[in-house]
């Protein structure tokens, strides 16, 4: 696996690579890897001649200075699983690589930035869309893989490669659980052992919820679900809604595919969760 820290060097590398016909892949990870990301590795390598990681805290999309902090940064570990898996190229770069000082980032996302997520996490998708433009303009991939996990992020992405008319394919993979059901995510090694049980409620919830759908009583439903994710011990809610997957307006008997989106304080950490129906 090549490594590469510099702008100016990896864009050379992947010109030479391009010029000689060579597809690629991309998968974006802030790094502390899991199996999760590996699955879209694996996906990137399945349909592409190349496939290009990068790892990259990027500060501008957190709006907790104190979950930017603890962020886990095993980058020898990580760059050891990214060589098992067979990824070819790894972009690493520092902070003052992407951005120059007081750099200014604003994209007309519409609503979709201020919904759900948006609402807890106030600016976080200008960080995403900022790091995600700039990684997309430096490597040029010809796919990005996004998992599902963070649904609203690949919605948002795929909002901006509309505006922007980037010349990217996108592709959503399937989230990747532990054997009990928790979404696999790097925040998850945050979790103590009691949040590590309570944490299940989540998955528990969106599985009941998908299992016992029905489309005349969502409130109902809805309802249920919030109550038993805020009566779970240590476990505070912070949504729990039943959308459109396209639009990420609320749900209702005509919507033909119906996403259920969770997100929730276990102990100190914040985990997202989510389940297509239908
Ligand atoms: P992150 O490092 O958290 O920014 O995630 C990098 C990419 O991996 C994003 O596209 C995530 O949606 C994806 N991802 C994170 N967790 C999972 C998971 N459990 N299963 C599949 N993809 C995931």
């Amino acid at each position: 696996m090549r490594v590469f820290t510099t702008t100016r060097e990896i864009q050379q590398y992947l010109a030479d690579l391009r010029n000689k016909g060579l597809s690629t892949g991309f998968v974006a990870t802030m790094g502390a890897l899991h199996q999760g990301h590996l699955s879209l590795i694996q996906q990137a390598k399945k349909d592409n001649d190349l496939v290009i990681c990068s790892i990259f805290v990027n500060p501008t999309q957190f709006n907790d200075p104190a979950d930017l902090e603890k962020y886990p940064r095993p980058i020898a570990h990580d760059t050891q699983m990214l060589e098992q898996a067979g990824c070819d190229i790894l972009f690493n770069p520092e902070v003052s690589e992407m951005y120059a000082d007081n750099e200014h980032w604003h994209l007309a996302l519409g609503e979709i930035e201020h919904l759900l997520e948006g609402t807890f996490r106030p600016g976080h998708y200008q960080g995403v869309t900022q790091v995600v433009y700039k990684l997309f303009n430096i490597l040029k991939p010809d796919t990005a893989y996004f998992g599902q996990k963070d649904y609203q992020q690949i919605m948002v992405i795929a909002k901006m490669v509309e505006l922007l008319n980037l010349p990217v394919k996108l592709v959503m993979c399937p989230i990747l659980r532990e054997e009990d059901g928790l979404a696999m995510s790097s925040r998850n090694i945050h979790l103590t052992a009691e949040d590590r049980l309570h944490s299940l409620i989540l998955s528990k919830t969106l599985n009941w919820v998908k299992d016992n759908f029905d489309s005349n009583n969502i409130a109902v439903l809805q309802a249920k679900a919030a109550e038993a994710i805020n009566t779970e011990d240590g476990v505070s809610l912070e949504y729990f809604e039943l959308v459109d997957g396209d639009t990420l307006h609320p749900a209702n008997q005509s919507t033909k595919k119906v996403v259920a989106l969770v997100a929730a304080r276990v102990g100190k950490t914040r985990l997202i969760d989510n389940v297509l129906i239908g």
